[in-house]
């Protein structure tokens, strides 16, 4: 099987520490969404290209990989190779070429899925590089490459749901190390007056444990798609307060151009002005730099819904002509 690391002719990015395929202009790429609800499989040029999509519900791992496989096999059947595949996936993930476990799911409270392969599978099964890494990281690179962060070097995409995530492209390249960042842990201050414990089963009261939709319901007592009027914007004062201390700690821990705030939770209808009021208020003229102050430092994305799957795009090297 030949190995992404060491394939010789092509350029490749960061070819020794970093699972990309690589970036080449021509030719149709394979890209997979896969969350832990549903999947998408997608076969295309770019995500402005796309010849085949398939959608399907995530079950067991070897019945939604089977599957996934069959959908590229017979792609490939009736008209002709990919270039390459790319995942962007839900986690844990470890992301450590030499790693073992390099390309499998780690622990993750989804039933079948702790420890399971997403990587190997479809390396044997398509003989083609495949690029893998987390869904959030993913949306980064799809938003870098065509959307909301397009011509920039470093920026955050964050998304704010059922969980919090972020990932940070730093000088053009994603951010990991040991294992990629979980900026949704990061401590935030309280509210003056908040005695919400918070949820995270680990932190308590860490940003996603004080900021994400499920302690936005437990805190308000019911969803916050429900709320208008003066509770609604209660609630939007209550989570700009947190996403603001969440946003402070990555401005200054990495320096972004630019944060792009997803997820179905971001959505709250006057979320994003009031965020980017309280963050500039909780930065307290520190640095000083006005682009902290500008309407387009803190933005929704760019690819709405389909970040993912042009992160997928990324992965698996369809990432030529990149402007950053
Ligand atoms: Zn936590």
């Amino acid at each position: 099987m030949e190995d992404v690391r060491r394939r010789p002719g092509r350029p490749t990015h960061n070819s020794t520490r970093w699972p990309y395929c690589g970036g080449v202009s021509e030719g149709l790429f394979g890209a997979i969404e896969a969350g832990g609800t549903k999947f998408v499989c997608a076969v295309g040029s770019s995500p402005t290209d796309i010849r085949a999509e398939t959608r399907f519900a995530t079950a067991a791992p070897e019945q939604t990989m089977a599957k996934a496989i069959g959908f590229f096999t017979e792609w490939i059947a009736r008209n002709g190779p990919l270039v390459g595949v790319g995942v962007a996936s839900f986690g844990p993930v470890e992301l450590r070429l030499d790693h073992p476990a390099y390309g499998h799911i780690t622990t993750t409270p989804k039933p079948h899925w702790s420890g399971a392969d997403v990587v190997g599978p479809l390396r044997s099964a398509l003989a083609v590089p495949v690029g893998f890494d987390t869904d959030v990281n993913g949306a980064a690179l799809g938003e870098g490459r065509w959307g909301a962060a397009s011509g920039l070097h470093t920026f955050v995409y964050l998304t704010v749901g059922t969980g919090i995530g972020g990932g940070a492209v730093v000088n053009g390249e994603v951010a990991h190390g040991l294992v990629h960042a979980e900026m949704g842990h990061v401590s935030v201050r309280r509210l003056d007056g908040d005695d919400f414990p918070g949820v995270c089963p680990f932190h308590g009261d860490c940003l996603e444990g004080m900021a994400a939709g499920p302690a936005l319901a437990a805190r308000l007592g019911q969803p916050a798609e429900t709320l208008s009027g003066s509770a609604l914007e209660e609630a939007v004062a209550v989570e700009a307060h947190y996403l603001a201390e969440g946003v402070r700690n990555i401005v200054y821990a990495l320096a972004p151009q630019r944060v792009i705030v997803g997820g179905g939770t971001s959505a709250m209808p006057g979320l994003l002005p009031e965020l980017r009021r309280r963050l500039v208020a909780a930065l307290a003229g520190y640095p000083g730099l006005p682009e902290h102050a500008a309407a387009d430092f803190v933005v929704p994305p760019g690819l709405g819904d389909a970040a993912g799957i042009a992160g997928a795009f990324v992965l698996a090297g369809a990432d030529a002509g990149r402007d950053r």
